[in-house]
């Protein structure tokens, strides 16, 4: 039983070091018991090198190793030894890569790559298989919180994967917001047309398998532990709540839409033909194939489009962030009136049309092709004349105020995210100066640190905080 210590040559270590040297330093000072070199470690002749070490029998068996070669990040697969404790010594980004080249630098670099394979042969010492703690079995129940199509899918895919799922809703039905639309951008070539939702067959799926549970009317009153071993307490709006464990958490809590009645400056409120993409998603499944009427029963035929209304902006309450879907939104929303009547007026006014994703720009080209307007222009603010409306705006591409009227205005407000605090934006002060974080949490997490996972930035939450529960 001893410790064989590897040292790759390949990506230029044999040409930056003297690689005889660094063998003496593992065997004399590391204190293994031999260090091979190999010229491509990570290649099928060398990893079989090292296997047949392992394997070997008697006092020639290998039973730790130090591998000197690479990033610990590379080559994981090549290098896992199962049970055998593998210590990797990173000589090529943590050394040749990092240091600058030049016969003035050699004996620092090769004293530098002495030193890691030192540490390399230390750790390798202190290392030993962990036992398995015996004190829980692996939980393969999952909790899925949200019941949109992000939480529906986690949970099908999480089943298909041979595990269980439980999704919790806080409404009294399965869908989301994507159940509130009418239809969806496409998510096949050729990208042209809007397609259904998808949102009744995942429902469907959901309800008919029998390794997903679905608790609606259900929110999360308290969650301890930590991953492997979450307990959750689930409360019922309608009934009584329950106890469950579950090894682990998706948080699939998608978003609120950003509140229009920020934005007065474009008359949201004040006329009911000023409406969000949401609310004019009800609009065209109200009308269903018939025309898209406004809320005074008018057919509408002069639509305008506001992107990025209270987005991608530095004044107070508004987002600064883009929401990334809003653009092919309201190409989708004007493919509604143009595939209904081809006649109807529909302007889309922007500053950028930002279509991430597979075939974002076949389905702007396709709203082009169906005789969408597309204006680059800065809308200022949109006044109510009676019963129509006007848009006004910079065109930025002549440089100059224009306007034009409508009669029914579409904004595209962006999204915030149902979940995580954000510090940032916390400005109640206790006596002491200490911010207070008050939140209406979601996972209502029982640990030290506080009931929900803070942001990092844009409303993208840190989860590593949950792995970190300092109960
Ligand atoms: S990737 Fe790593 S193991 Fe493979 S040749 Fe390069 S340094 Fe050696
Ligand atoms: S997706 Fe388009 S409308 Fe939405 S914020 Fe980004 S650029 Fe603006």
């Amino acid at each position: 039983m001893k410790t064989g210590g590897y040292l790759c040559t390949g990506c230029g270590i044999g040409e930056r070091l003297d690689t005889k040297s660094l063998e003496s330093v593992a065997v004399r000072e590391g204190r293994i018991a031999f260090c091979k070199t190999h010229d491509f470690l990570c290649s099928q002749a060398g990893v079989d090198m090292i296997k047949a070490d392992m394997a070997a029998e008697g006092d020639d068996k290998v039973s730790k190793a130090v591998i000197m070669a690479c990033s610990r990040r590379a080559k994981t697969e090549s290098f896992n030894f199962g049970a055998v404790p593998t210590a990797r010594v990173n000589l090529r980004e943590g050394v040749i890569w990092i240091r600058p080249e030049g016969s003035e630098h050699d004996e620092t670099t090769q004293e530098m790559a002495a030193d890691y394979i030192r540490m390399g042969c230390a750790e390798v010492k202190a290392m030993q298989q962990a036992d398995a703690s015996g004190e829980q079995g692996k939980n393969n129940h999952i909790m899925v919180v949200g019941g949109g199509i992000t939480g529906m899918t986690a949970a099908l895919e999480a089943s298909k994967a041979g595990y269980y799922a439980s999704i919790i809703e806080k409404s009294e039905r399965l869908g989301g917001v994507m159940g509130q639309l009418k239809q969806r951008q496409p998510e096949h070539s050729p990208f042209q047309n809007p397609q259904d939702t998808g949102v009744a067959a995942l429902i469907a799926a959901v309800e008919a398998d029998d390794k997903i549970t679905v608790y609606l009317n259900s929110t999360i009153a308290k969650t301890a532990g930590a991953p492997g071993r979450f307990e959750v307490d689930i409360a019922s709006s309608v009934g009584a709540g329950t106890h469950a464990e579950f090894g682990a958490i998706v948080q699939a809590t998608g978003f609120t839409p950003y509140d229009a009645n920020k934005l007065p400056e474009f008359s949201y409120g004040k006329s009911p033909n000023v409406v969000t993409q949401l609310e004019l998603e009800a609009l065209a499944r109200a009308a269903g194939d018939g025309p898209i009427k406004r809320a005074d029963g008018k057919v509408v035929e002069n639509v305008v489009f506001v992107q990025c209304a209270g987005q991608r902006s530095t004044k107070e309450g508004h987002l600064s962030y883009c929401s990334g879907h809003c653009c092919a939104t309201s190409i989708k929303q004007a493919m509604y009136f143009k595939d209904s009547n081809p006649e109807i007026e529909t302007t889309v006014l922007f500053d950028d049309i930002r279509t991430p994703g597979a075939g974002g720009e076949n389905f702007y080209r396709s709203a082009q092709d169906k005789f969408v307007t597309f204006r680059k222009g800065k809308v200022s603010t949109v006044d109510v004349k009676g019963n129509e409306l006007q848009v006004n705006f910079k065109d930025l591409i002549l440089d100059e105020d224009a306007h034009m009227g409508a009669d029914l205005v579409v904004l595209a407000t962006g999204m915030l995210p149902n979940s995580g605090t954000d510090i940032d934006t916390m400005k109640d002060k206790d006596a002491s100066g200490e911010v207070k974080v008050s939140v209406e949490s979601i996972l209502n997490l029982n640990y030290r640190q506080g009931p929900d996972m803070p942001q990092l930035v844009n409303g993208f939450t840190d989860s590593h905080f949950i792995c970190f529960p300092y109960e």
